[in-house]
């Protein structure tokens, strides 16, 4: 890592490489390396990468609160489409999450964090109303009603 190579740094060619990038694999000197391993543009790339991902979580978590708006609405909470919609924003925010954990995107998986638990509540929340299920108490109180009547 420390020691000269022998050969030229491969992006700016003026002082020797001492180490290789991991990415693009080139030779590159201390003042071309950059962090993770990766030379400066390797770098600059990953971190283009990042933020338009966050920027794709932007937009999910605002459309979650769309969402969230909606489901408190007796008129929408029963829509299908409301359900297609929260299932495919969980969908598109767990393929990020698995990106973000491939490619160590720490600000990402910290967006996705905050984002994760309030989606995941909405999904529960349209499956629970959409999917017939009945609370507990109900059934409870349904059976009791019929054994006095
Ligand atoms: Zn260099
Ligand atoms: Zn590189």
């Amino acid at each position: 890592m420390v020691s000269s190579m022998g050969y030229p740094c491969e992006i700016c060619g003026k002082k020797d490489a001492v180490s290789i990038c991991l990415r693009c694999r080139r030779l590159i000197c201390r003042d071309c390396m950059s962090s993770f391993g990766l030379c400066k543009e390797c770098y600059a790339f990953k971190r283009m990468i990042e933020n338009d991902r966050i920027r794709i979580l932007d937009y999910i978590y605002k459309m979650a609160i769309v969402c969230r708006e909606r489901i408190g609405r007796q008129d929408c909470a029963r829509c299908m489409i409301l359900r297609e919609q929260i299932l495919s924003l969980y969908k598109m925010l767990k393929d990020l999450m698995h990106e973000a954990k491939k490619e160590y995107f720490e600000d990402m998986m910290k967006r996705i964090r905050d984002i994760e638990p309030l989606l995941r509540g909405l999904l529960i929340r349209v499956i629970v109303t959409q999917g017939g299920l009945r609370l507990p108490e109900i059934e409870t109180k349904e059976e009791v009603d019929f054994t006095y009547t």
